[in-house]
């Protein structure tokens, strides 16, 4: 079948969410980056191949806006990048999960040897023993734009993939894996892909998934003047063999529609699955899609103000590598949310119990401080219709707010 380059990313942001348990020495492996692709010639027909049939994207939870989804040629790249590191990453396939990962260990470890295998090092983080973030995202619009529209994907210019050429042929050795490992049959039989579908099923409905949403897009109020009209949807692709102590963002647009992907496991930082946690994680991957812009524009006067600053009496010390902005945006990604959570949950406590007080934990300094900054934002509506138009003063009062 030919398949047509339909969709334009707009952006990609690898967005590290929080580290448990870290140790000063894991907290600079991974790096954080912000990229931006464009693809431009939507008349040049890409191929796919003929020989692809990509497994379908399995929705394993939807509401009319959020989808908890999975695919098995994106597992099947994490446990190809698991084999090649030996199961042993702080990523990957992590020890500490209360998860049982023996049976996909079992079932896969035979092909070890796999020329896939063998040749995957182009294509993983070997300084993170990480499955790689570029391929995360085509992988993940790729599927979706397949499952949703028949399409492939094209115009692909990245650090990985040079060409789309690269990209396809990279898609028909992993899919060559997938079949020669009878992964489609393991996946069938799968405790732990059971154990992940039964949990949703029975605890997804517990988290009101749409006030949140709906209140996150009034909240920040620059959704239209950010996407026009189009729709979002706004997509969970979950992998139980990711560490749910990263997650990162992917959007791109597919004809109207805006997909917003969180690409994120569904375990807790307990190791166990959690319906609270994976959709915490979504949002705040989508709430940096609606304030990252509007911090990163005032550049300047961020570095005005933090010029005399230590970023330590500020942030994690997990993010003291990123440039101040997105110090900045991650500080008020989180009490955005926090604000939001007490809203939907009319239970402030609450809400900065559950968004907060991890960040505490996290090494986040003043987070609480910054919470009573959007009081006056929240009252004033009508003089500050987004985050965006607030956003000076947000800078202003939490960069002289260093304790
Ligand atoms: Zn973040």
């Amino acid at each position: 079948m030919i398949k047509k380059q339909i969709g334009t990313i707009i952006l990609s942001f690898l967005l590290i969410l929080a580290v448990a348990g870290c140790s000063s020495d894991e907290n600079n492996k991974t790096e954080s980056n912000t990229s931006t692709a464009q693809t431009s010639d939507p008349s040049i027909p890409k191929l796919s191949t003929n020989e692809v049939h990509p497994p379908h994207l399995i929705r394993l939870y939807d509401t009319s806006q959020f989808s908890i989804i999975w695919n098995e040629l994106i597992d099947t790249y994490y446990i190809a990048c698991g084999m090649f590191f030996g199961f042993e990453s702080d990523f990957l396939f992590n020890s500490d999960m209360r998860v049982d990962y023996q049976q996909t260990i079992e079932h896969f470890t035979p092909y070890r040897n796999h020329s896939f295998v063998q040749g995957l090092g182009r294509y993983l983080d070997i300084q993170n023993k990480y499955a790689d973030m570029e391929v995360l995202y085509y992988l993940s619009q790729y599927i979706i734009s397949v499952s949703n529209t028949g399409l492939g994907i094209g115009n692909i210019q990245s650090n990985i993939f040079q060409s789309d050429d690269e990209f396809y042929s990279f898609i028909v050795a992993l899919y060559e894996f997938y079949q020669e490992t009878d992964a489609n049959v393991f996946f069938g039989s799968s405790n732990i892909h059971n154990d992940k579908r039964q949990y949703l099923l029975e605890y997804a409905k517990d988290v009101p998934i749409d006030d949140l949403i709906n209140e996150m897009e009034n909240y920040v109020g620059n959704k239209s003047v950010m996407y026009g009209s189009n729709n979002i949807y706004y997509y969970s692709m979950v992998s139980v063999y990711k560490s749910p102590n990263n997650a990162s963002f992917r959007i791109f647009g597919m004809n109207n529609d805006i997909f917003m992907t969180s690409i994120q496991s569904p375990l807790g930082f307990d190791g166990d699955f959690s319906i609270a946690q994976l959709f915490e994680t979504a949002q705040h991957e989508a709430l940096h899609m609606y304030i990252n812009s509007g911090i990163e524009v005032h550049s300047q006067l961020i570095q005005d103000l933090s010029k005399d600053k230590n970023p330590l009496d500020f942030t994690s010390g997990f993010y003291v590598y990123m440039p101040w902005h997105r110090i900045v945006d991650e500080a008020v990604v989180r009490v955005v949310q926090a604000r939001i959570y007490g809203i939907v949950y009319d239970d402030l406590t609450f809400a900065y119990q559950q968004i907060l007080s991890k960040e505490d934990q996290f090494g986040f300094q003043n987070i609480d401080g910054i919470c009573h900054i959007l009081e006056e934002y929240e009252l004033n509506r009508a003089k500050y219709p987004t985050i965006d138009d607030y956003s000076t003063v947000l800078i202003e009062r939490y960069l002289s707010n260093s304790p």
